[in-house]
This record gives structure tokens, C-alpha cells and sequence, in this order.
């Protein structure tokens, strides 16, 4: 019923190709290169069916760009862990603090409020980074 109602998967306009084996849609660079065997599999199913080589899918399998793209995430999400830390120590230690917990409240009010809006602005240098960490796929000809 959802899948019925859904539109057929876009990537830049380009209808996206469908895996033989999982019937999973993904973009073009999620798939293996070749005829016959290889034709339309995408990459999880290849390395699983001994198709293709963790080496010819070092995009999903290299262990240097897995930890350079967890710490970029890390880093993305970090701040949504550390406001609710500096929340409890505030609510815990630092509010009856006579000057101090007033002006450590401003702040907190002000990291929280600011949050969302830098998460939103550093999204495109997010999308950039995981860009760079992302080898080039070379299409090969007629693809
Ligand atoms: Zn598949």
C-alpha cells in the first residue's frame, strides 16, 4: 500500500536502479560494475554473495573513512549531548550560586536557543565534508 503510493525514487532527476537480489533501491554509486552476474547488484549484496571484493567497495568497507565519517558525525550531534550535560550541572551545582547561577542560566539559554540554528547553518559544511570523505565513483561508460 505505501510502496504503491510512493513515487518511483529520484536522484538528480534520474530514476534510481533497483538491486537484483535485496530489491533494494539505491543510487547509482551503490552498485557494482559489470554484466550478466554482476548487472544491477548493489554493493552490500555483492560483498555478501562473494561477487565483488571488499576492496572494489572501499567506500562502504575502508576503516580509515568509517572513523573519519563517525567523528564527523560525532561532532554534528555532539552539542545535543553536552547541552542537557551543562543543564543537570546547573540544576545540580551551579544554580544556588548566588551571582553565578543567574549568569550561568543566561548562557544555557542561550546555547540551548542557539542550537538548533547552528546545527541548520553547519549542515551544508556537514554535507560537504561527507562529500569529501566519499571516493569519486567513476561511472563507467554506458552507465
Ligand atoms: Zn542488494
Amino acid at each position: 500500500m505505501l510502496e504503491e503510493s510512493r513515487p518511483f525514487p529520484l536522484t538528480q532527476g534520474r530514476r534510481m536502479p533497483t538491486c537484483r537480489y535485496c530489491l533494494g533501491t539505491f543510487s547509482r554509486d551503490q552498485f557494482i560494475h559489470g554484466n550478466g552476474p554482476r548487472a544491477q547488484v548493489c554493493i552490500r549484496c555483492a560483498v555478501d554473495m562473494k561477487i565483488a571484493t571488499e576492496e572494489e567497495a572501499e567506500n562502504f568497507y575502508s576503516e580509515k573513512l568509517r572513523n573519519a565519517r563517525l567523528s564527523l558525525v560525532a561532532r554534528r550531534y555532539s552539542m545535543f549531548l553536552y547541552i542537557p550535560v551543562l543543564w543537570t550541572l546547573w540544576g545540580m551545582y551551579i544554580s544556588s550560586v548566588d551571582p553565578w547561577g543567574l549568569y550561568f542560566l543566561l548562557v544555557l539559554i542561550g546555547l540551548t536557543l542557539f542550537a538548533p540554528a547552528w546545527f541548520f547553518i553547519r549542515s551544508a559544511h556537514f554535507a560537504g565534508n561527507m562529500a569529501r570523505l566519499t571516493p569519486e565513483y567513476e561511472r563507467p561508460k554506458g552507465h
